[in-house]
Order: C-alpha cells, then structure tokens, then sequence
C-alpha cells in the first residue's frame, strides 16, 4: 500500500469517529450538520440529552474558520469547554468571569486562528467591541444554545437573547443555528423571528422519554405522603421541587429530622452552599435535593431515579424540563407530581402580581394548560408530547392513568359535536364560551354573534357545564383541538381531528369526576 501524502479530508463521520469516538450519528444529526455545511440556517429541537452539542460541534471541526456558540450558562460553558479541551480541540469561552489578561491572550489566539470553537455569553457578544473583533474574524457558524431563552413566551425570557438578531444583520451571510429542548409551538416561531434565521432546516427529534414514568398523586397530607414514597427509594437519588424558598427549608428540615439523607437548595443560598449541593449530589454523597427551580440547569446527573413536584409548576414546559432530570441513563425513572386543585387559586394570584399584561395574561395561560393537565384523565405522555405537538394517538402503558384508568365511554358522538361546534364558531373563542354555545346558553355575546343560529348552539343541553368542558380538555390534550396562546386562548382544529370528524374510529374519553379522586394505589400498602 502507497502511503497517501494528502491528509484525509475531514468529513462529519471522521470527525465524530477520530475526535469524539463515536459510531454514528443518532437520529437527525447529520441532517442539521450538513444543513450548516451547506450555510443554511437551522433550528434544532431535541430533549435535553439528545445530543444538540455535537450539531455544532461536528462542523466547527469541518468547517474553516470560527464557530461562535452563544450559551447564557456559565457553569455549562466551562464545562463544555472543558470536555473539549480534554479531546484536544481547540475551544475556548469569554465571559465576564475571565480576566482582561486572559481575554486578551485568546483574542491573540483567535486573530492566528488557533480556535475553532468559542463559547460566549450573550451580553458580551453584544458588546461594540467584541462585534468589532468578530469582524475580523472567519466565522463560519453561529450556534445559539438555549435559543428559547429569546421568546416572551417561552418559560426562561433572557432580554439579552432578544438583541441577538443583531448578528444576523451584521453577519447575514454567515448561517445560524438555534438550539433549544423546549419545543412549543409558540416559542418555536419566536425562535425563528427574533433571531431572523432565513428559511431554517427544522429538526424536531423525539420528546418521548419511555423510561419515566408519570404519575399525579392527589396531596392530602403531603409530608406524610413524601415520607412513605421517599421510605419506598431506600436511599436512590432523587429530586423534590418546591415552589418557594421557604416550602424548600421546611421540607429538607423536616426530612432531615426523619433521618433523611438531604439538602436545601435555592437562590438565596450562597454560592459556596450551591456548590457544596451540586456536587455532593453529583457524587452521590447527598441522596435527595430538595430545591427551588433554580436547581437542575446543567445538572448533569445520569441516575436521578425520581423528580417529585410538591407544588404545581407553572407551565408543562418547565414540568417537562424538570421531570426530565430524572432517568438520564435510560432505566426507570418516575416523575411524581403532589396535585392539589386549591393550589390553582394560590398560583393564580401569583400572577396577579405581573405588571407586564401581556405577559400575565400569557404566564396565566400557560399554567392553564399545567392545570389542565394536572387535572387529566387522559394518558400523562399523551398529554405531553400532544402539546409539543407530537401526535401520538395511543396511550403509554407507563403513567399512573394507563395503569390505573379511569372509567371511559364511547366519546366519538360528543367529540363530533363539539370540534364541528368549534369548528363552526370560526375557530376564534375559548373553552368557556364554546361550552355555552353547546348548552345553548341565553347570553348577549352568544347573540351579538349571531351564534344562537348555528346548527351547534344547544346541541347539548342534557350535559352539564363540567361535562362540556372536560370533553374539550380531553380533546386538546388528545391532540384533536388546540388552543392559540397568543390570540387569546382560542381553539382550533388540528388535522388529527378530521378523522373522529370522519368516524374513522371509535374515541375513547374519561368519564368526568367532578371531584379528584385518588386514582393512584397506595404502592406500599
Ligand atoms: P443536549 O445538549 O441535547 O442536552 P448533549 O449534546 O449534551 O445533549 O448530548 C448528550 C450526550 O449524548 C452526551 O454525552 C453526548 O456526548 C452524547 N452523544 C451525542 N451524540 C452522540 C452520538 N451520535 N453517539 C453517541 N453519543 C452521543
Ligand atoms: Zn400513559
């Protein structure tokens, strides 16, 4: 064999063989690299843990020149790099933490071309300087991780985030690539307008998460509750979210008196304390994190076995990021959720206390849609991945409502009658008032709208209010109806709905219970 003098071209499969050691490229990915080798823009849309890093990463080392990856972590940018380095690539991050010493010697790397990858903190790509220095510099992508963090209606808004469409118009011709794992239809178009990536390559991979098992527990006596289960771990890692600071201290104290291995962790912690919990918890020398929702961004933990809600989250995005912390390392997991429907009230005033209206009327919209799910009788997963717009039209096996049903009947009469009733209110109001065309309500609005003469209006009249309005959660969380949170909550068809329309099969719905019942067996008793 003749030695070739030429070295190997480098190609994504080199790369992900030779630099990273892996096989192959896992669903999607090579998709997005070759989108970016190409120069076409892209929005990447996987759960955390599917491997968004290696999308960018791959063509940085492809590709000549710089990649710049905004990232708003500091903590997951030093680790990231530090990854990198330990492979032997050339990457290197800026942040307000490094000194003007060190900042200056990587800026001297960067001007020989010595970097091949850059990690920087929003606020500081958006210094004049630094936008200066990067004109000067051979940049083949932008990679923006967290990309979400640019959408008002997203669950983590960043007003930095939303000053990134600068790039694009100081750099249009260098293409774009938006990470994220929060998928939402609304934050998505955000994504694509706020940043103005041009006609992007969408990839939207799996949000399933098989191994976690879902289940939403009435809360009688919670402490009581949380002790029995946490009896039932036997000293496995897990996670217990509060929504307060003050609901965090009382339960680790409490939980530490019984003889539990576990520790508080918030905001108001120092930042020494902070670290003291990631990493015992990392190591395994802390069992359970009882915590605030500042803790799990870039906790990295692969065998947290539970996630358990003691409070209502604010909205399914953040249930989902949360629960998704449990089970990294592919065995199963559980995700628990302490529901108590006097807790609705609590957090809605809560949001009373926003000034922004817009905003209010969107945070109370999204925890709508937590509540509604909280208050389900339909298949957990279903529910979620629905409202990421994951269709799935068969039940999971592996949520407390598919292991322990409710009762059901044949829903596909009601259902019929209901999406043509939306369908025929133009598809422009909400749960409420579809209910009252259904019931043929007597009201002004109903007759301003002229909606007393549709073929709908009071079609039914022997269901009550409840009923009428279970029927609709069920049909949006089935993926039949959905609902616009930026016009006001309206509900539209989506295509799936055509085939109950059609009586293609027999739907299945969940008796209403007009009260909470405790679906979920005792597991100890
Ligand atoms: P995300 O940023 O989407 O949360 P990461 O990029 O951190 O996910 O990837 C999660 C894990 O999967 C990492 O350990 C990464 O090295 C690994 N991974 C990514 N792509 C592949 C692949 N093609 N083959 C094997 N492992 C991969
Ligand atoms: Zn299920």
């Amino acid at each position: 064999e003749v030695a070739s003098i030429n070295p190997t071209p480098v190609t994504p499969h080199s790369v992900l063989k030779q630099t990273f050691g892996y096989h192959e490229f896992r669903d999607g990915q090579l998709a997005v690299i070759e989108a970016a080798l190409s120069g076409q823009d892209s929005l990447v849309l996987l759960p955390t843990g599917g491997g968004k890093s290696l999308c960018y990463q791959v063509p940085a080392l492809v590709m000549s020149g710089l990649t710049v990856v905004v990232s708003p972590l500091i903590s997951l940018m030093q680790d990231q790099v530090a990854q990198l380095q330990a492979l032997g690539i050339a990457a290197e991050f800026i942040n307000n933490s490094v000194q003007r010493d060190e900042q200056q010697i990587i800026y001297q790397r960067l001007h020989q071309g010595e970097i091949k990858l850059l990690y920087v903190a929003p606020e500081k790509i958006l210094q004049y300087e630094f936008l200066e220095r990067l004109q000067h510099l051979p940049i083949a992508l932008f990679a923006i991780d967290e990309a979400h963090c640019v959408s008002h209606w997203g669950h983590d808004f960043r007003p930095h985030y939303c000053q990134l469409q600068r790039l694009k118009h100081e750099f249009p011709r260098v293409p774009m690539m938006a990470l994220t794992a929060t998928a939402d239809t609304a934050t998505r178009r955000d994504i694509v307008q706020q940043l103005g990536l041009v006609q992007p390559f969408i990839h939207t991979g799996s949000f399933d998460r098989p191994n976690i098992r879902y289940t939403i527990e009435e809360k009688f006596k919670p402490m009581a509750q949380l002790m029995r289960y946490l009896r039932s771990q036997q000293g496995q890692s897990g996670i217990i979210y509060c929504t307060s600071r003050k609901r965090v201290d009382e339960v680790a104290e409490k939980l530490a008196e019984a003889g539990f291995n576990v520790a508080a962790y918030h905001a108001g912690l120092t930042n020494e304390a902070r670290h003291m919990v990631q990493t015992g918890f990392a190591r395994d020398d802390i069992h359970i994190v009882v915590a605030t929702v500042a803790f799990g961004m870039g906790i990295n933990k692969p065998n947290v076995r539970f996630v358990l809600h003691y409070d209502i989250p604010k909205s399914i995005e953040g249930y989902y990021q949360e629960t998704g912390r449990a089970g990294r390392d592919g065995l199963a997991a559980e995700a628990i959720l302490y529901y108590d429907p006097a807790d609705i009230g609590r957090v809605r005033r809560f949001f009373e206390d926003i000034e922004d209206e817009q905003r209010r009327r969107v945070e109370e919209q999204r925890f709508a849609a937590m509540a509604s799910f909280a208050e389900a009788q339909t298949c957990r997963r279903q529910i979620l991945l629905n409202y990421f717009s994951e269709y799935q039209r068969h039940p999971c096996g592996n949520c407390d409502i598919c292991l322990n049903p409710p009762k059901r009947f044949d829903g596909t009469l009601v259902a019929q009658q209901a999406l043509s009733c939306v369908y025929r209110a133009e598809q422009r109001f909400g749960f409420g008032y579809i209910v009252e065309i259904l019931r043929g309500a007597n009201t002004s609005r109903i007759r301003d709208n002229l909606h007393h003469q549709l073929s709908t209006y009071g079609i039914g009249k022997e269901h009550s209010s409840e009923f009428w309005l279970s029927v609709l959660r069920q049909l949006v969380h089935l993926g039949l109806l959905e609902q616009d949170i930026t016009q006001g909550a309206a509900l539209r068809l989506t295509e799936a709905a055509r085939s109950v329309l059609r009586s293609e099969y027999a739907l299945q719905l969940a008796e209403p219970r007009l009260q909470a019942v405790h679906v979920y067996e005792d597991k100890l008793a």
